[in-house]
């Protein structure tokens, strides 16, 4: 897919799906700005920029903090300008059955996957709206639309994005800006290899295409969404999960 001349912020890139989703970009020549937590990231970025030859540039910082979004976003507006799309796919869990998760850790998964993407996409809208195009890809999870035993805070904010997607789709319609969400089900990341193996065993055996997800599949949804051949899907979550939730 072209993404030339386009600016394209990715958060969580160090890894995972935010480095595929960074990797279809960078392939499609647009230029980026990637996030994680720690200076990592840096390294990254070189790596993406050496290998298809595009501009990179990495920025560490906590994306559920205002401030660091607020020196993330002042990074973007000296190097680049503009902000052509904005994908926000951070996330982490820490999960436990609800009667024994701390609240503590309740409200850091829905500060780190659902208020983050409410405080970039309010920063990312302000810089689309000057240009009049838009392109934002939230990232929200099959578990935010059916549930998941022990992931009460995981699932609650990955079903805030949905509401945060279609709301906000709603509000910037008129400005060309497009908002959609896509719904991962189970993908080969750190993330699920946290997961124990008899969880691990049961969710493969719901999968009709028999397999996990790879990081690339998402990607190639995101980049979709994010792409010129999606101008007129809006307010959207599409499912990629082998067939899962058909079950
Ligand atoms: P992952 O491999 O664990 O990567 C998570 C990324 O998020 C890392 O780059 C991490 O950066 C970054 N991150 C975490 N907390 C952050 C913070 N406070 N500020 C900035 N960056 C932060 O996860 P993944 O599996 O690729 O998941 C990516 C997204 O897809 C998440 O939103 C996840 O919920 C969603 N998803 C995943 C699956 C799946 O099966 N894997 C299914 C459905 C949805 P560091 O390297 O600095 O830690």
């Amino acid at each position: 897919m072209d993404f030339e001349n386009k600016v394209a912020l990715v958060t969580g890139a160090s890894r995972g799906i935010g480095r595929a989703v960074a990797e279809v970009f960078a392939k499609g020549k647009a230029k980026l700005i990637l996030t994680a937590t720690t200076n990592s990231i840096d390294n990254v970025a070189k790596e993406i920029s050496e290998k298809y030859g595009v501009e990179a540039i990495g920025v560490a910082g906590d994306i559920s903090k205002e401030p660091d979004v607020k020196d993330l976003f002042k990074i973007i507006m000296e190097k680049f300008g503009r902000l052509d799309i904005c994908v926000n796919n951070a996330g982490i869990t820490k999960d436990g059955l609800s009667m024994r998760m701390s609240v503590e850790d309740f409200e850091s998964v829905i500060n780190v996957n659902l208020k983050s993407a409410f405080i970039v996409s309010k920063e990312a809208i302000l810089l689309m709206m000057r240009e009049k195009y838009g392109r934002i890809v939230n990232m929200s999870s099959i578990v935010g639309i059916r549930g998941n035993v022990g992931q009460a805070n995981y699932a609650a904010s990955k079903a805030g994005i949905i509401g945060l997607t279609k709301t906000l789709a709603s509000e910037v319609a008129k400005r060309n800006i497009t908002v959609n969400a896509v719904a991962p089900g189970f993908i080969d990341t750190d993330m699920t290899k946290a997961v124990a193996d008899k969880a691990r065993e049961e969710f493969l055996s719901l999968i009709p295409m028999n397999k996990a997800g790879q990081p690339e599949d998402i990607a190639e949804a995101v980049a979709f969404l994010a792409s010129d051949r999606a101008k007129y899907i809006t307010g959207q979550v599409l499912v990629v999960d082998g067939g899962l939730m058909l079950k």
